[in-house]
């Protein structure tokens, strides 16, 4: 063993006795990452939010600001937090244009994502959905796309069960490009087809991920 490793702190879940999760919520709210902070900059959203375990109503636990990177700049926004004492649980509120691992909107990696699949080049890619002073790099722009991958099954079996749960009696498969030695990309090609039919027009204006994930299981979220 290291001993970066034995000198790391014991993540607060291992302690026994003190057993605090944080969780994350992603939910809709229809604005701009500027319109969100001149609606939230002073005052937490009217939102009432039950305990996913105990159904009690959650209590309101303060906030922390968080950069979001958009196509112009680094904004700082406030992420208001709910807690459930008997589950000794928080959540984090997050709009729908932020999830937790990522400090890019959603709609910006979703842009560079699609121009990806299209085989533009990182440099076409990235010029084309940031400016200068917030450009993210080639690295990054792999990373995503991996974990974009990795992800896309989930999210559309996901996206077909809410098809299937909402009385639409058809064959999603039909829809999959192809049914002989399926590639990664062709479940990419899947979800977005699926994902067209899917989100509300009008929704889409900034992508579909926004409004996905805030139905998304957590570990599906794109
Ligand atoms: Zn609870």
């Amino acid at each position: 063993m290291s001993i970066k490793k034995e000198n790391a702190p014991e993540p607060l879940a291992r302690i026994p006795g003190s057993i605090h999760f944080i969780m994350s919520k992603v939910l809709y709210f229809g604005l701009s990452c500027k319109a969100y902070l001149r609606t939230f900059e002073n005052q937490s959203p009217d939102v009432q939010i039950c305990c996913d375990d105990c159904g009690r109503l959650l209590h309101k636990h303060g906030r922390y600001w968080r950069g979001v990177v958009t196509k112009h700049e680094v904004i700082l926004i406030p992420i208001y937090r709910w807690y459930c004492p008997a589950c000794n649980k928080t959540i984090s509120l997050l709009p729908e244009f932020l999830i937790p691992w990522a400090r890019y909107a959603t709609w910006v990696r979703e842009a560079a994502l699609k121009r990806k699949r299209k085989g533009f080049s990182w440099r076409q890619i990235a010029e084309s959905t940031t400016t200068s002073s917030v450009r993210y790099s080639f690295r990054t722009l792999k990373r995503w796309w991996a974990r974009h991958l990795h992800r896309a099954a989930n999210a559309a079996l996901w996206v077909a069960g809410q098809f299937i749960a909402g009385g639409v009696d058809e064959d999603m498969l039909r829809l999959y490009p192809t049914m002989m030695n399926p590639t990664p990309m062709d479940t990419l090609d899947w979800l977005n087809k699926l994902l067209s039919r899917f989100i509300p027009a009008g929704a889409s204006r900034r992508g579909y991920w926004t409004f996905l994930n805030a139905g998304l299981p957590a570990a599906s979220r794109l």
